[in-house]
């Protein structure tokens, strides 16, 4: 299936030079957020995967479909101020901005075999910082998925000690 006919790319937002990849309208398709969903799950099959994570919004979007295909939980990354216990929190950086996210503490089990998800990889930084919580609680980063990879943004570069999964790349 070419998942990019369903993806819209806006132009100028949220601020001038970005070219805001919107899946929503993929979302919107019931078989082609299906389809996207498989081939990103097909990716998890065949890893020892105990648990998924993933940051807000989006990637709860991806993450969650996936988690429930495999029967696997699922762990939220979120702004912060959002969690109602205690979290561990990391600062990053985004392609637009700067913020921190936060998990909760003992989410992740250690030894428990992590798969990441987003919708989506630019500067890498969300993905980082999501990485660097999960190994401070002591899970391992079995594979890392997204729908889609800016590679002009070279994120793919840090996370070059994984193995990573993208549906589509621009
Ligand atoms: P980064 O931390 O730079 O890899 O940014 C990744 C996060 O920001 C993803 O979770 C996306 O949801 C969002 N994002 C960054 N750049 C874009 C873009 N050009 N289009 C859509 N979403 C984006």
């Amino acid at each position: 299936m070419d998942f990019k006919q369903y993806v819209t790319v806006v132009e100028d937002f949220p601020k001038e030079g970005i070219r805001f990849k919107d899946i929503t309208t993929l979302m919107e398709n019931g078989e082609a957020y299906k389809k996207a969903i498989e081939a990103m799950t097909e990716f998890a099959h065949g890893r020892e995967i105990d648990v998924i994570v993933g940051p807000e919004a989006r990637g709860f979007v991806v993450g969650c479909p996936i988690a429930v295909a495999l029967g696997k939980g699922f762990v939220p990354v979120r702004k912060a101020g959002k969690l109602p216990r205690e979290v561990l929190e990391v600062d990053y950086g985004l392609e637009y901005g700067k913020d921190s996210l936060n998990i909760h503490k003992g989410s992740i089990k250690p030894g428990q075999r992590v798969l990441i998800t987003d919708d989506l990889l630019a500067t890498g930084g969300t993905i980082e910082a999501t990485i660097k919580m999960v190994e401070k609680m002591g899970g391992i980063v079995v594979g890392i998925a997204f729908m889609i990879e800016l590679s002009y943004l070279d994120g793919a570069d840090r996370l070059q000690d994984y193995d990573v999964f993208t549906l589509m790349t621009y």
